[in-house]
């Protein structure tokens, strides 16, 4: 699970208004913002001294959970660095596989027995990367079992199994369904095989085609893939024959995501360096994202999410949906991040640490966050703007916050813009607005934390104080 928290400075939001404000205009997809300001929206929590972070995290683990709850297990390691990719961690070697699946076991050996693992049950678990199909199959199918056995997973858990197409042969299929996954992710990004070999992604289109008509050949799992619009050179029709084809394949979901280019991947300093087109602008983007609404709006798809698109009931975007959200998520694995009642913690990223920390029976965590303030309500935003709306009447009678009158001016303001628009007393995201979700959702977070802030507001929400 990666996110980006953003750090808000101590200022009264009143007196820098135009900083929430959306820019007029009579485009306002194409200009309400300069800039997309995070990949996911959310606010920074203060970390508990590096010297307690042991203490505070038997603490929280002698807690019960009190919210729904996801699981995730990582696995670093690509085969090779696709360009745009700002996650990628550790080249793969095939002796790492078995290395690695053994220190994981260890590793959640160290967590099992614990008040907060066992609680209650487990709703999701994702295993994620990282590439975690790039894992042998003896591997996969000996973690598959440990888990199952070690983590409480509820009846109807959605076990997915996030994967590269080339990884994808018949074996490690059915090593992965007879361990119980039940959704494979697929990272397709594009059908083109020229946009995708540009960018680093091996597979072709008919290799990609053929391995999905091979998985749903066993009629024992959703399959769901990504595709990205804003990549170098990605024309209108590209994007349209990827959505197209993505419908025909007849699969249970897909993600239309936007490329975010982050400056210290491949394809950013490629960018910089002019060796590859720049990706593209703001306003082709918004042409593709309003392609793909109208396309999938067509072909009568649900939609689930913002990013998120459904064709049948087998897909049910459980994980994506509580990771993005006010829930718990046990994370475990060499760079993970995870949280259990709002108490956000890193798993070392530095790999031989990692390995190191295991061996030495040491829980291989490098830091943890303290729930602030409303914690629960913030997070309950972010799940709100995610899927396309906000009741805020909801939230404000749940944490008995005066939410609608110390929103009311900034609300007016988006209204006025074009981004926001109510139907049935909730706030609705309009098309501009769901292009804009995430600036949105940081910015009313951070308008809200720091007026009731300035308004002296204690009330502490659904975060229990663990003693320092
Ligand atoms: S996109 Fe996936 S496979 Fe490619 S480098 Fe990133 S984590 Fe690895």
């Amino acid at each position: 699970m990666e996110t980006f928290h953003k750090k808000i400075e101590n200022i009264n939001p009143e007196e820098n208004f135009e900083r929430y404000c959306v820019n007029k205009s009579d485009n306002v997809i194409v200009d309400a913002f300069s800039k997309k300001t995070a990949v996911h929206a959310g606010l920074m929590d203060r970390f508990a001294p590096k010297e307690q972070t042991q203490e505070v995290l038997k603490n929280v683990l002698n807690q019960e959970r009190k919210n729904r709850t996801a699981a995730y297990i990582h696995v670093p390691f690509c085969e090779t660095h696709c360009l745009y990719c700002g996650f990628y961690n550790q080249p793969y070697r095939r002796e790492q596989s078995r290395i690695y699946t053994d220190v994981l076991i260890n590793e959640i050996k160290l967590w099992e027995n614990t008040t907060a693992i066992n609680s209650d049950p487990i709703n999701a678990l994702y295993f994620g990367g990282g590439t975690p199909t790039a894992l042998e199959v003896e591997d996969i199918s000996r973690l598959l079992k440990y888990i199952s056995s070690a983590l409480p997973l509820a009846n109807d858990c959605e076990i997915t199994m996030e994967g590269r197409i080339s990884n994808m042969t018949k074996e490690k299929v059915e090593a992965y369904l007879q361990g119980g996954v039940n959704r494979f992710s697929l990272g397709v990004q594009s059908f083109n095989t020229e946009l995708r070999r540009s960018m680093g992604r091996r597979s072709d289109r008919d290799t990609i085609i053929e391995r999905i008509n091979m998985i749903k050949e066993y009629n024992q799992a959703a399959i769901v893939l990504d595709l990205i619009y804003g990549f170098p050179n990605q024309t209108m029709e590209i994007w349209v024959d990827d959505i197209l084809l993505a419908q025909n394949l007849e699969i249970d979901g897909f993600d239309c995501y936007q490329l975010n280019v982050f400056p210290n991947t491949p394809l950013g300093k490629r960018i910089a360096d002019g060796s590859i087109n720049p990706a593209l602008n703001i306003k082709e983007k918004t042409e593709l994202f309003i392609k793909s609404v109208e396309l999938m709006q067509n072909a009568l798809y649900t939609r689930i999410s913002v990013n998120h698109w459904q064709r049948t009931t087998r897909e049910r975007n459980i994980y994506n949906r509580l990771a993005r959200g006010y829930a718990s998520c046990l994370s475990f694995g060499a760079g993970a991040g995870g949280n259990i009642n709002g108490y956000g913690y890193m798993i070392l990223r530095d790999y031989q640490g990692y390995l190191e920390s295991v061996k030495n029976g040491i829980k291989p965590i490098m830091g943890i966050s303290i729930p602030g303030v409303n914690y629960s309500l913030y997070k309950e935003i972010s799940e709100y703007f995610e899927t396309g709306y906000l009741d805020l009447a909801y939230l404000e009678n749940k944490y008995n916050l005066p939410l609608t009158s110390i929103c009311s001016k900034l609300l007016n303001q988006w209204e006025d813009a074009g981004v926001i628009k109510y139907e049935n007393n909730k706030i609705i995201l309009t098309l501009a607005g769901q292009f804009w979700f995430v600036n949105l959702s940081q910015l009313l977070q951070e308008y809200i934390k720091l007026t009731l802030q300035f308004q002296g507001d204690k009330n502490m929400v659904n975060s229990e104080k663990v003693s320092l």
